[in-house]
């Protein structure tokens, strides 16, 4: 009998409790730990800020999921992986041991590396649908008396996608109240231009984001280093190509949201051999530790190096396909290990995201994520805002049922060409 526990019910958590419950034999057991016992699509938190979707509309209540597939849940915070106890303390006291852990996570918000960042700051939050929450109540409140906005992604920042998204459902929704004219709108990023995305670019996202924030008006700062935020002000350093500083800019706002740099959380950071010096999770291609072979990673929680160096660091953002391809593996290699067998499975990483504008979208397939690729695709429509609701629902739904991948989208993804996991070679 083995004992495989994964840390983290979002996204991925979620997910490899689900493909790791059919990889089992019989006497096997897998139980789930996870600081928040309701699931919250993350990606809808743009419309939760703005009050298009209500935190209710995103969430999934895991306990009953969980309990009528067999899965046992312990809905309390780790406080600590003891890796070389193969065990996890948890913030009640108690511990629990396990044969295999899947670390899943998350990020860890980042927002105290810079002064005033963040929803305890001067900042609005996307990150958490509490932050959402809030961001909508200040939304609310900016809206009877409107001013300039700023949105964007700090230094170390990783994930770009969704502030995109939110300058553009901001620009939306603003004209959608007739107060767009009175609303000065900057994009300032830590990206080398826009639409690279920590990812170099996608097919042409540099061009089509830049053309959609010339349509919008939304100026742009790119190579940006976040210095200090005040109540209403915000101090920005341009850095130039050769990585010299060319000069600070002040920026006032009225409504200001910012992506905060990533790191891993504080149970899984500062472990010889199991972390990386941010605190993410090192894996080798089977996303499994080196030093640790019994513990698995998945989600944003796992070391990815940069594609290539910026004049302002920017991370490798790990989107929800990339997410899945590494459950998938994952699961499929304990599944392995637990026969007797040596894992084989190797994810795909392969990005595919569709970032919704609100009325319109840009939709991206990256394949390998790394370029140069064999798909660089990127394309822009009102297609786009439509497939993401569509998604929306569709995640939702397959989250209450408990299941991964229905085959229907096996047979899509399929057709697209749109593999999870690499031929074996
Ligand atoms: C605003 C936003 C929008 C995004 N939109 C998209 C999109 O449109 N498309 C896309 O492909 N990707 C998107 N992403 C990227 C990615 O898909 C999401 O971030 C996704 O939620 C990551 O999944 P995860 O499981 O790694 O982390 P999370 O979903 O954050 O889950 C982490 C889990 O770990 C748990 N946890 C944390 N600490 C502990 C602890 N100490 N003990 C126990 N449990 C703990 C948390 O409670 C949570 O259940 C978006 C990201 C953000 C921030």
């Amino acid at each position: 009998m083995a004992h495989v526990v994964v840390l983290g019910a979002g996204l991925s958590g979620a997910l490899m409790a689900y493909e790791m419950k059919d990889q089992l034999r019989a006497e096997d057991r897998l139980t789930v730990i996870t600081k928040d016992p309701v699931y919250h699509f993350v990606p809808s938190n743009p419309w939760v800020a703005v009050s298009w979707r209500t935190r209710e509309a995103v969430q999934v209540d895991l306990a009953p999921v969980f309990k009528r597939k067999g899965i046992e849940f312990r809905p309390v915070a780790a406080a600590k992986v003891v890796a070389s106890e193969n065990a996890v303390e948890l913030v009640d006291g108690s511990r629990v041991s396990y044969d295999y852990l899947v670390v899943a996570t998350g990020p860890d918000l980042a927002f105290d590396e810079i002064p005033g960042l963040g929803p305890d700051g001067h900042t609005q939050s996307i990150c958490h649908v509490d932050h959402a929450q809030k961001a909508s109540v200040a939304f609310e409140e900016f809206c009877k008396k409107p001013g300039p906005i700023v949105v964007g992604a700090v230094q170390g920042a990783s994930c770009f996608g969704p502030a995109y998204e939110f300058a553009m459902i901001l620009d939306t929704e603003l004209r959608r109240r007739k107060i767009r004219d009175k609303v000065p709108m900057t994009f300032v990023t830590a990206e080398p231009y826009v639409g690279h995305l920590g990812l170099d670019g996608v097919g042409d996202t540099k061009g089509l984001l830049e053309s959609e924030f010339r349509d919008r008006h939304i100026k742009w700062m790119t190579s940006c280093k976040l210095q200090k935020v005040e109540p209403g002000k915000m101090t920005v350093e341009e850095i130039g190509d050769d990585g010299q500083a060319k000069g600070t800019k002040e920026l006032p706002f009225g409504f200001a949201m910012m992506l905060p740099a990533f790191r891993g959380v504080a149970p899984v950071r500062g472990i010889e051999g199991l972390s990386n010096p941010r605190g993410f999770t090192v894996v080798d291609k089977h996303q499994r530790n080196p030093k640790f072979g019994n513990v698995f990673a998945v989600g944003v929680c796992v070391a990815i190096a940069p594609v290539a160096p910026t004049p302002v660091p920017c991370g490798v953002p790990k989107t929800g396909f990339m997410i899945e391809s590494m459950v998938t593996a994952t699961a499929k290699n304990i599944g392995q290990l637990l026969r007797g067998a040596q894992p084989t499975h190797e994810a795909t990483w392969n990005a595919v995201c569709l970032a919704d504008f609100g009325d319109s979208g840009v939709a991206f397939v990256a394949q390998p994520q790394i370029p140069p690729r064999n798909v660089n695709w990127a394309s822009e429509g009102k297609w786009v805002h439509h497939a993401k609701v569509a998604f929306e629902k569709y995640f939702l739904r397959k989250m209450r049922k408990g299941t991964s991948e229905t085959l229907y989208e096996k047979a899509f993804l399929e057709l697209l060409g749109i593999n999870k996991l690499k031929a074996a070679s």
